[in-house]
């Protein structure tokens, strides 16, 4: 079959013809539709240090994938061939206190699928059925992006969102998907900023009330004017950088929630005193999403038509051009980028 394959210790990747798999016992074999292209993958084509220090070539790349069931392994039996599926790429270990405590997306010995094991830029994969979900009327083209749509659910949910103020820093694709489930959810006011206008624009489309562009207006002031001067009830922090996170802290109210997804690049220097501890507020690290209620929530709200998050899928391309896939997200301006497979 044809992937995309991350072949040598070095830059780049490689469009190969590479063996089939099989489902094993417990698996099911997916023929993979549509596949979502991440910055993850880039860190992978770009060889960066993060990947030279956890991934081990040669390795099919691409772990975001919608497609339909080709077959079942041994012992499957609650999945039919020809039915449309997603997956959780996050394959977790089931016997650590996370895992048995319901916590699997902090499970310590996680193993993602493009990353630690053969992944979804390919024909087929073969996946635990454990973790594959079916679409329910879904399109795999929206399938395909459930995992970084999940991550957005997962920060957006996890706090009190009806008729709350919620301020979305960063207008990434799951920044924008934040925008739209925060709407969706009934939140009264939803700000979003960024720095870069298109996607402004995007998060406009999303419903975002406010959009603030970060690298000409005053985020803070804009924020605490929009909000009566008491800042918002929740911010989910989607960027990463260290001055939207200063301004997360500047804008959340007394007792709010702050929800961290974006990953800075090194330490950040925080006023533990004045940001945290005198404001009383939470803060959330989201990693992943919750195994299953993040996805059963996901499913429910796009196969009942309470979001559409197809405005945010900007580009597509057939596997082969996976390089201009990657070039498109390199360029910051695009949203989700997608590949068409079959
Ligand atoms: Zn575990």
């Amino acid at each position: 079959m044809q992937a995309i394959v991350k072949a040598q210790r070095a830059p780049g990747l490689t469009v190969s013809t590479v063996p089939k798999p099989v489902a094993g016992p417990g698996e099911v074999l997916i023929r993979v539709r549509h596949a979502g292209v991440c910055g993850t993958d880039l860190h992978i084509a770009d060889w960066d240090a993060w990947a030279q220090g956890r991934i081990k070539p040669p390795l099919v790349v691409g772990h975001e994938f919608a497609g339909e069931v080709a077959a079942l392994g041994p012992g499957v039996t609650e999945f039919q061939v020809g039915q449309l599926v997603t997956a959780e790429g996050h394959i977790i270990c089931g016997h650590c206190q996370a895992c048995r405590t319901g916590n699997g997306h902090i499970c310590k010995n996680t193993r993602i699928i493009g990353v630690d094991r053969d992944g979804a830029f390919a024909e087929f994969i073969a996946m635990p059925a454990t973790n594959v979900m079916t679409l329910d009327g879904i399109p795999t083209e929206i399938g395909a992006i459930m995992d970084p749509m999940g991550n957005a659910f997962h920060t957006v949910l996890t706090a009190d969102i009806p008729g709350s103020a919620v301020f979305i820093v960063g207008c990434g694709p799951i920044g924008c998907f934040a925008v739209g489930i925060a709407r969706a959810a009934g939140a009264a006011k939803v700000i979003a900023s960024d720095v870069n206008p298109n996607r402004l624009a995007l998060a406009k489309k999303m419903g975002a009330h406010v959009v603030i562009n970060a690298a000409k207006d005053d985020v803070v002031r804009t924020v605490l004017a929009e909000t009566g001067g008491e800042g918002v009830d929740v911010v989910c922090e989607m960027s990463g950088v260290p001055a939207a996170l200063h301004q997360a802290f500047a804008t959340i109210r007394m007792g709010g929630r702050v929800h961290l997804l974006g990953l800075p690049k090194g330490e950040v220097s925080v006023d533990f005193a004045s940001e945290i501890i005198f404001k009383g507020i939470t803060l959330y690290g989201v990693i992943g999403r919750k195994m299953y209620e993040t996805w059963h929530q996901m499913r429910r709200f796009l196969s009942s038509g309470l979001l559409d998050p197809r405005p945010v899928i900007t580009h597509r391309f057939p596997l082969a051009k996976i390089d201009d896939a990657l070039a498109a997200i390199r360029s910051g301006d695009a949203g989700k980028v997608i590949l068409e497979i079959a």
